[in-house]
Parts: C-alpha cells; sequence; structure tokens
C-alpha cells in the first residue's frame, strides 16, 4: 500500500484551504512543496550550524562543512555517481546549464561546429545554447516531434556529422510530458562520439535516475522540483570531461592559490563552485533526497503514473477538452487546452476552486509555436496527490467547460 496519507502529513502546506476549499496542488512541475524534515533542516542549520563551509576551523564551520559535503555524498548515491567529486553544487537546472554551455564552449567549440538538442527543450535548453552558438558561430541543430509529443528518432539519426561537438537533451518534457529515449539517443551520440548532457528537471522527482546505467555525461537538475528549497540544484559531469573544462566563475573557493600574477584553479568539484554556496540549501536537498529515498522513488512512480493516467482518461471524456501531448510514455504532467477559452480563464475559476494548475508557455514558446497555440493550462502530479484530488479537478472542469 502507498502511505499517501503519512506522506500528506508531512507537507503542512497541504492542508491549507485556498478560496475556502481545500488546496489541490497541481503545479508540481514549476516547483514541488517541502516535507516538514526538510524545513525542519532549515530551520535548524540556521538554528544551530550555520558558518560558512570549507574555510573555517571553528566548530559551527567544520559542522556546516560535513552537512555539505554530506548532502553531495547523498547525491552521488540517489543517481548513481561514480564519485562525489563528480556532484557540482549550482543554483538550479539553469545554472547548471549555463555552466557546462560557458565551459564546454570555451573549451570544445569552434566556428562551424554543431550542438544537437529537441526541438521541446525548455528555454534553460535552449538559450545557452543559443549564446554559446552566436558566441562561437557554431550552429545549433533540431531533433524535431510528431505531434503526439514524440521525438522523431529516425530524423535524429541524420543530424550527426564529424561537426557535432554535444547533444543536450530533457529526459521528461515539462510541457508535454513526454518521456524520451534516453538510452536510444546516448547510443546513438555515443556511436559518433558524441558527449549527451540530460537536463533531468522533470525525470528527477519521478523515475529512479542512475547516470552509470544511462551513460550519459552530463546530468542537471533542481532541487525544488524534487521536494527540497529553491537556490540549490545540481551539475553531474563524468570526471574525465569536468577535469578538461575551465571554471565558469572565479572567486573564493574554487582556487589552490592566487598571486597578483597568476592563479592555480581548486580540484573538483571545487573548481566550478566559486563564493559562498547555498550550503544550508545543499543540506536541506539532502535531506530532502532522504526523504524520497525512505519511500521509494519507484512506488512513487507507480502512484504518480496511476494519477496521469486516470487524468489523461477523465481529460479525454470531455468532448471540449484537448490533450496537448499523446507520447505513449508521458510522466508527470498533462498539458491541455479547452474550447473557446483561454488557459489563463481556466486556471483563474480553477483556483476559486483552490486548484492549482499552471497555464502559459511553461518556458516552451517553441512547442507552442508548433502547436500553433499561444498558451496551455498544465496538471503535474507531486507525491502527495490523490486521485481524490484528480476526480474533483475533473468535475470542476467539466462544469467549467460547460460555463464556457
Ligand atoms: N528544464 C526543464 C525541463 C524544466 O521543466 C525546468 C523548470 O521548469 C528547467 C529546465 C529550469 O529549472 P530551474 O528553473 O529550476 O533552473
Amino acid at each position: 500500500m502507498y502511505p499517501i496519507q503519512t506522506i500528506r502529513n508531512q507537507f503542512p502546506i497541504l492542508a491549507q484551504r485556498v478560496h475556502n476549499n481545500p488546496l489541490v496542488y497541481f503545479d508540481n512541475a514549476a516547483t514541488t512543496q517541502k516535507p516538514q524534515c526538510v524545513i525542519d533542516a532549515i530551520v535548524d542549520s540556521y538554528t544551530r550550524t550555520n558558518a560558512n563551509i570549507h574555510r573555517g576551523i571553528h566548530t559551527l564551520s567544520q559542522r556546516s562543512t560535513d552537512l555539505y559535503e554530506q548532502a553531495r555524498a547523498r547525491v552521488q548515491t540517489f543517481i548513481n555517481a561514480p564519485h562525489s567529486r563528480e556532484i557540482i553544487f549550482t543554483k538550479g537546472v539553469t545554472e547548471s546549464l549555463n555552466l557546462l554551455a560557458w565551459s564546454f564552449g570555451e573549451k570544445f567549440i569552434y566556428e562551424g561546429d554543431e550542438i544537437i538538442v529537441s526541438a521541446m527543450e525548455h528555454h534553460s535548453n535552449l538559450v545557452p545554447w543559443q549564446m554559446l552558438c552566436e558566441r562561437k558561430r557554431a550552429t545549433l541543430r533540431f531533433i524535431p516531434f510528431f505531434k503526439n509529443g514524440e521525438l522523431d528518432m529516425e530524423t535524429c539519426k541524420t543530424l550527426f556529422n564529424e561537426r557535432t561537438k554535444l547533444l543536450s537533451i530533457a529526459h521528461v518534457s515539462n510541457s508535454l510530458g513526454t518521456v524520451n529515449p534516453l538510452k536510444e539517443i546516448i547510443d546513438m551520440a555515443h556511436a559518433h562520439n558524441v558527449p549527451v548532457c540530460v537536463d533531468g528537471a522533470q525525470s528527477i522527482q519521478h523515475t529512479a535516475i542512475d547516470v552509470q546505467s544511462l551513460d550519459c555525461d552530463f546530468f542537471a537538475f533542481s532541487g525544488h522540483k524534487i521536494y527540497a528549497p529553491t537556490g540549490i540544484g545540481v551539475l553531474w559531469g563524468k570526471e574525465q570531461w569536468l577535469n578538461e573544462l575551465p571554471p565558469y566563475q572565479g572567486g573564493g573557493g574554487m582556487i589552490k592559490t592566487v598571486s597578483l600574477a597568476h592563479t592555480e584553479y581548486n580540484e573538483l568539484p571545487f573548481r566550478f563552485e566559486a563564493g559562498t554556496t547555498n550550503y544550508v540549501g545543499a543540506h536541506a536537498l539532502g535531506v530532502a533526497l532522504e526523504y524520497v529515498q525512505s519511500i521509494g522513488l519507484a512506488k512513487i512512480e507507480q502512484h504518480e503514473n496511476e494519477l496521469l493516467n486516470c487524468a489523461t482518461q477523465r481529460l479525454q471524456e470531455i468532448d471540449a477538452v484537448h490533450i496537448i501531448g499523446n507520447a505513449r510514455h508521458k510522466a508527470g504532467a498533462i498539458s491541455f487546452i479547452v474550447d473557446g477559452a483561454h488557459p489563463a480563464d481556466v486556471g483563474m475559476i480553477l483556483d476559486k476552486k483552490g486548484i492549482a494548475i499552471r497555464t502559459g508557455t511553461h518556458c516552451t514558446e517553441p512547442v507552442m509555436q508548433f502547436y500553433n497555440i499561444s498558451t496551455t493550462a498544465r496538471i503535474s502530479f507531486g507525491m502527495y496527490n490523490t486521485l481524490d484530488e484528480v476526480n474533483f479537478f475533473a468535475d470542476t472542469l467539466q462544469k467549467v467547460v460547460k460555463m464556457f
């Protein structure tokens, strides 16, 4: 049995009412709510251990450093990375991908080189590569996708050539919910000696990640999408790649020695962690990952799939509702539009019933352009959502549709 009530009790925010209705939080792809243990970890850090890390010999600094490094080790186990020094703490996926685009670009990208992304990427996995291509006069190439939201893998095969230097791809699309065939893409890229970066923003919370069996070269995720605070995230990279990359930012912590004339850089991972990091956030991320592990991602995935299947079926039963993205393998999120109603109006009416959904482009404007729509409404699930909530949402949407 999935311990749904025990889980819900851990998330204090879920107990509140919004517009006098129980809160139904279906905006988990944007950010997730935090369990009490994560909130406690933050309060406890500032109440008992707070001190800057790595630079102090006093007790609090050492405690704080230990918590930070324990969190790194926790991330390592969570994604099955070979070494904890391959885990770089960042602000989140956006910073991880900007770091990679800058550092990888600086070292390996020359005029005329090519980088591959898909046409369904979040702006975070598109704009940094566009900026790099502009800076280096390189070319960005796109894996197209079909109307059903699945990647066109036949065309993908044709995109590689001797100028291809990197492929960066979302594991799960945040606007379509598509789970991309990651292993197939990675194997294909490696057959052409092309390294692969995975944007794991929408997969880390829904399915177990093993970077060694995936054999990707880089993997990025954000803490706030997996029940941890905002402002903390991870870039994992294979050590042999990270060792080749120049530091992204200069400052304290990333150096070994500095003179006025010259700086020698620190080892991994510190070389990529300039300045005071979000060490409290990192500790809380470690606690969040431990919490997720205590329930088990396999169980969470099964539960969320039930929610997804039920919601898909209920939405398909409403004639005026059209799901955007009908890939065979989906996770976490469903985008939809309603005939004759602007998604923002649908979202506002649902909010009056306590149901929090997201409306907009979901930072995937090219996806909206592909479907020739301006925005969608999107529901997305977390480990604490229930089938009752899905049914309440669908019943309410049915009434909303009649109003239009
Ligand atoms: N990539 C995907 C697929 C996302 O869904 C998001 C956030 O929604 C991001 C990247 C960016 O994540 P963050 O804003 O936490 O950096």
